[in-house]
């Protein structure tokens, strides 16, 4: 069902079962650590609504269970040939083709709840220890281990991995103080329906009569983005917009439809009319947060995995596919190192992350900028400026791979220096946000 490297004797815990925790989960079973997962929800619901993973994660993906897991999300994700863009008015500006997709690393772009209902289950399937409704109220570590507090227990390991997404307790722990987000002048208004509405409507019917069609419209601060699903059956949008509203951090909260109304005042009335059907959508405020200086603790047994390390912006489209990255190279540094070089292992993990992490959260602001700032005039000329970036850098990598080829030159790199805040070494870039 899945292959097992021989056994390492390696405690891990990880804390959330979100798509960073089940990763680093099921790559750590796969490289031979014992592993526990906590997470607070009580049963799993298939929450959200359109998630995107590049092939850089669709690679990791693809070696499970033989090929299985990827065979079944397949059917679940976006098969359109071309994503097209429109200025807001409704001027077609190009279309940007869809290279065909790779088994070996695919692009998979679908319902989040679907697609995170297939890696739990894999990791049910294979025996993963999968502990619902367990909040872990403490992070605890001492030299030789580190631990959590959870209902009423304390469960130690080798190493604690907080996979526990933006508003991670663990945070707390590896950086020594509350890390507090603050408002980041943006926020987007999504939603995912029955697409039957639109196929009764003649100015929406050609966006899901005939199968999936994915399409962006671009305005002053504010894109649009929609997509048909599943041979057109599903519809999902998202409109991101300025928003000053500083509220506690969340994925969602319930939006008004009129109010997306306002945000796209004077837009193709295809755009509106698609609104003016969708039967309800949240409105997700984008919070803002300065890069970690670190993703370890001092002790180098608690790590951060995901979002809790690195909230991105939407636009980089990366978020959970660097979520899976991480896990998948904490597992392998781990199995190179063996359980008595833990913390170096755990260091190792967050040199080989850090500053590709920081290139891919940096797209997330570029692809904004490009589109809400777009020159028209020069697009027209130019289509090439708005379509999205699909590098090899980003896209072509194999961090498993990668990891192996790398590790020792890192550990030399790191023997001998303390555990100082790796940011602090690095140029700063502009905040991100989640
Ligand atoms: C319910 C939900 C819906 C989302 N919907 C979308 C979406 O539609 N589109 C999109 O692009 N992104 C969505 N996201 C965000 C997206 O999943 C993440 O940005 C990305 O996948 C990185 O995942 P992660 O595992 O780091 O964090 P998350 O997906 O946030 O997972 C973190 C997990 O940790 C658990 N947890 C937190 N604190 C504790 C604790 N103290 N003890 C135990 N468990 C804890 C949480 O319950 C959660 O399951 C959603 C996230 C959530 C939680």
């Amino acid at each position: 069902m899945e292959q097992r490297a021989p056994s390492t004797g390696i405690k891990v815990i990880i804390v959330g079962a979100g798509f960073a925790g089940l990763t680093a989960a099921i790559e750590c079973y796969r490289k031979g650590h014992d592993v526990v997962i906590l997470e607070s929800f009580p049963e799993l619901k298939p929450l959200g609504d359109i998630i995107s993973f590049g092939p850089n994660a669709g690679r990791i993906a693809a070696r499970w269970g033989n090929g299985s897991v990827v065979e079944e999300i397949f059917p679940l994700v976006i098969r359109n040939k071309e994503l097209r863009f429109y200025k807001y008015d409704g001027e077609f500006i190009t279309a940007q083709q869809v290279p065909p997709q790779n088994p070996e690393a695919p692009f998979l772009n679908g319902h989040r709840g679907e697609i995170h209902e297939v890696f739990f289950n894999h990791a049910k399937k294979i025996g993963i220890d999968i502990r619902l409704g367990c909040r872990v109220l403490e992070y605890l570590e001492e030299r030789g281990r580190a631990g959590v507090r959870v209902n009423g227990e304390t469960i130690w390991g080798d190493v604690v991995v907080g996979a526990d997404g933006v508003r991670s307790k663990a945070r707390e722990l590896v950086l020594g103080y509350y890390d507090k987000p603050k408002s980041s002048g943006y926020a987007i208004y999504r939603a995912w329906f029955d697409s039957a509405p639109l196929l009764k409507d003649p100015l929406t019917k050609h966006l899901v009569e005939n199968g999936d069609t994915h399409t962006g419209w671009l305005g002053p601060d504010v894109h649009f983005l929609a997509a048909s699903l599943k041979n057109g059956k599903d519809f999902s949008w998202v409109c991101t917009h300025r928003d000053e509203a500083d509220i506690e951090e969340s994925w969602s909260y319930p939006g008004k439809i009129e109010d997306a109304l306002k945000v796209i005042e004077g837009w193709d009335p295809v755009v509106r009319r698609i609104v003016e059907l969708t039967p309800e959508c949240v409105d997700w405020k984008l919070v803002y947060r300065d890069p970690l200086p670190t993703w370890i603790s001092k002790e180098a047994r608690t790590c951060l995995v995901g979002d809790a390390a690195h909230p991105f912006l939407p636009t980089s489209i990366q978020g959970a596919s660097q979520a899976m990255e991480d896990g998948c190279v904490l597992a392998a540094c781990l199995q190179i190192g063996g359980k008595e070089n833990v913390p170096m292992a755990v260091r190792a993990y967050e040199k080989i992350r850090y500053e590709r992490v920081r290139r891919a959260q940096l797209l997330g602001e570029e692809t904004r900028d490009m589109w809400h700032k777009a020159d028209f005039d020069k697009v027209k000329q130019d289509p090439e400026k708005i379509k999205l970036k699909r590098e090899d850098w980003l896209f072509a990598f194999d961090c498993e791979a990668n990891t192996y080829e790398v590790y020792e030159d890192v550990v030399k790199e790191l023997s001998g220096q303390p555990t100082t805040n790796i940011g602090e070494s690095l140029p700063k870039q502009a905040a991100v946000a989640a």
